[in-house]
């Protein structure tokens, strides 16, 4: 049973660690472990620890603010929401409803998710809503979907407590997940079982022993077809599980049989006798876990390049048992459950498709419209600012999410953004993005709204409210109101989380997103419910794909996968690879951790870090800014040696508005439509900074999470101007 203080779940990564707020006169003072979280049981990383710091943080915005003069000036609730509304009514009326569109985000809890979606096909009537996860777990969401016929992953983490051997695939989980998962594989190394860790790029996780393949960026198919091939000559395909549940194998075979380990070296840089090694720990392990993350998603071949990976899994049968399974690290905290209930522009709530007649009808019934009334497809995040630049959006709303920051060519989303005739932001904070607003309303952090998030495991998880909104509103209560004064209140007439679940589980019923029988109170336990739950007297389902998979035959796709080189090569001019990611101490745009003092501290500036022959070749020197260009423009920023690197690859945060100016918004993903984050050419000079040079302290180690991503291997030299 929950205790009676407010429990919830820390408001960064998926792994949604437990903890309890403390709460005094209204206002959150501090937080307690949650020693019986689910999966992670009280543990938590250097974020976790201050995140309880967002809620009475002196930057929150306590009042709405509206653009006079050119100038953002507070002024009321009533005054607020009526501009915002009139400004989308304007619009729609001007225009068309076509004109307008929303943004979310994927930490924003379920129930807000599920309402964003209906606001914005039954109030503002337009098929153009989307949210930030379409930049990060898209590719992964899809290739799921194309290969399961379910977009959830398979196994629960735990799982790899009964492994042999784990495959870690474009994720630094010292930097991203630093709690529970390092630690299982450390139990596994113990055990005897080997690591296989495929990064251009070895975090502090990786260990001596483990079978790092160090493969040039965007090249991720070709080494899973060369792994692929491997394994079919080592004779290890599990047969009778590809015959009895699978279709296509000889395919995928036929796709990866120009993949000899040579090959591969030759494309991906991975020496032909490591990828011959990775294959053996492979054919022999009977169990294993494969985690997967954005260094092998965010691609323009981002769809691909997971489902190589997924026939991997495949045709060893590493799928459906106990000690197996092929999981997508998410990012955001709400990132599953996020694209699950509506807010996808292709998508309607339940993982239900916007396409399909049979689901359109059934949301309808459900929702009390017609089915006519349900616009069809819109276009996606990214699509949509080159429709705002282009002129043929010209409202937005945006919940959570700082495109100024996240988007690819922050030149292009400032054009694009300020292009707009009427912008409306909700967020906790000033951010970058609603800095450049009409009308900018207050947000909650994860502590002022109750709520359900869905774990990376697919796990429901409640999240208790320990104080009222910072400025009195919730976004229930700014989305019923704008409803309102857009003539559909009736549809978000909603005051409470609680009920918003509870219309958003019956909806969900049958569909293929199923939370029917998740009931508020069921959890209240604080275990959370694993979906599908199709009853209240169903246990929940924690292990997918144990019988059939989601598909109508009941089988799992192979594909096959030809890899195709990046949109743009390196060249004489741009001979390094720029792949962005995270550090520990941030999270996503930064808009709430660099606001917090020890996550600044821990983390100030945005740091490149550069193999140290490379830094050499390019004249790095101590007391030197490094200047990074792509075809987008240059930045300068700090720089760091990493000889846990490739030496043709450099890696930028991209938690300031710093690496995005140098990525590409017109390369994305043709299925998912992701953009290419990982693979962009540049040049790498070192230039003078423009204030007496120093050495900058080195950054102290994080010793409350035992981890960080501050290695022996990084020397920090002077900080960008
Ligand atoms: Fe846990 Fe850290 Fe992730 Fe928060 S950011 S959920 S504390 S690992």
């Amino acid at each position: 049973m929950r205790p009676m203080a407010a429990l919830t779940h820390c408001p960064y990564c998926a792994l949604n660690c437990g903890l309890a707020l403390r709460e005094q006169d209204g206002t959150v003072v501090g937080f307690e472990r949650w020693k019986r979280s689910p999966l992670t049981r009280g543990a938590l990383c250097s974020k976790g620890v201050t995140a309880w710091e967002q809620m009475p943080h002196p930057e929150r915005l306590r009042a709405p603010l509206v653009r006079r003069g050119g100038r953002l000036v507070e002024t009321t609730w009533e005054d607020a929401l009526d501009r915002a509304a009139a400004g989308f009514a304007r619009i729609a009326a001007r225009r068309g409803q076509l004109a307008n569109a929303v943004l979310s985000g994927g930490s924003l809890t379920n129930e807000v998710a599920y309402l964003v979606g209906k606001f914005a096909r039954l109030a503002l009537r337009t098929p153009h809503v989307d949210l930030n996860g379409r930049m990060c777990m898209t590719s992964a969401g899809a290739a799921y979907t194309q290969t399961f016929g379910v977009d959830r992953a398979p196994a629960p983490l735990a799982e790899l407590d009964r492994a042999d051997a784990a495959v870690v695939i474009g994720a630094n989980l010292s930097s991203t997940f630093p709690v529970v998962i390092p630690s299982l594989l450390a139990k596994l190394r113990r055990r005897g079982g080997r690591v296989i860790v495929v990064d251009p790029r070895a975090g502090r996780f990786v260990a001596g022993g483990d079978c790092w393949l160090a493969l040039r960026p965007g090249t991720d198919a070709a080494v899973a077809n060369g792994l692929l091939r491997e394994i079919a000559r080592l004779d290890a395909i599990d047969e009778a599980f590809c015959a009895g549940r699978t279709t296509g194998l000889g395919e995928a075979l036929a796709g990866a049989e120009p993949w000899t380990p040579e090959a591969v070296e030759a494309t991906a840089g991975v020496p032909a006798a490591r990828l011959r090694e990775a294959a053996a720990v492979l054919a022999g392990a009977d169990r294993v876990m494969y985690l997967h993350a954005r260094g092998a998603e965010q691609q323009v071949t981002g769809v691909r390049n997971v489902r190589a990976w997924l026939n991997v899994a495949l045709a060893r049968g590493h799928v459906g048992r106990p000690g197996c399974g092929i999981d997508m690290l998410t990012g955001q905290r709400n990132g599953q459950g996020g694209r699950e209930h509506g807010q996808r522009c292709d998508q309607l709530p339940s993982g239900r498709s916007i396409e399909n007649p049979d689901h359109r009808r059934v949301v309808a019934e459900r929702w009390g419209v017609d089915e006519a009334d349900l616009p069809g497809k819109g276009r996606t995040y990214v699509e949509l600012l080159a429709e705002a630049r282009a002129g043929t959006v010209a409202g937005m709303l945006l919940l959570s999410t700082n495109p100024m920051v996240s988007a690819p060519d922050l030149d292009h989303t400032a054009a694009a953004l300020d292009a707009l005739d009427h912008l409306v932001v909700i967020d906790p904070f000033l951010s970058e993005t609603a800095a450049r607003a009409h009308v900018v309303l207050p947000g909650t952090t994860f502590g002022e709204i109750e709520g359900t998030i869905t774990s990376l495991e697919g796990r429901v998880l409640r999240c208790d409210q320990a104080v009222p909104p910072a400025a009195g509103r919730s976004e229930i209560d700014v989305l019923r109101n704008l409803a309102n004064r857009l003539g559909a209140g009736h549809h978000a007439r909603f005051t409470r989380g609680r009920d918003v679940f509870d219309e958003l589980r019956r909806v969900s019923a049958g569909g293929p997103v199923d939370y029917a029988g998740i009931t508020w109170e069921r959890l209240r336990d604080g275990d959370g419910v694993f979906w599908p739950c199709p009853t209240e007297d169903h246990p929940g389902t924690p292990m997918l794909h144990t019988a059939r998979f989601g598909h109508p035959d009941g089988r799992a796709r192979f594909a096959r996968v030809d890899p195709s080189p990046p949109p743009e090569a390196t060249s004489a001019d741009r001979p390094l690879v720029l792949t962005t990611g995270r550090v520990l101490a941030h999270y996503l745009s930064g808009a709430q951790t660099r606001r917090i003092p020890a996550q600044v501290a821990l983390s100030p500036e945005p740091v490149i870090e550069v193999h140290p022959a490379t830094a050499a070749a390019c004249g790095l020197a101590e007391g030197q800014l490094a200047q990074v260009t792509s075809g987008r423009g240059h930045v300068v920023v700090a720089w760091a040696a990493n000889e846990r690197l490739r030496e043709d690859t450099v890696f930028l945060p991209y938690h300031w508005p710093v690496a995005n100016r140098l990525t590409a918004a017109d390369q994305l993903d043709p299925v998912s439509r992701i953009p290419n984050f990982k693979v962009t050419p540049v040049q790498v000079r070192s230039v003078a900074p423009p204030a007496p040079a120093g050495r900058r302290p080195q950054p102290a180690l994080d010793s409350r999470c035992g981890s960080s991503d501050l290695h022996d291997h990084t020397t920090t030299t002077r900080g960008m101007a």
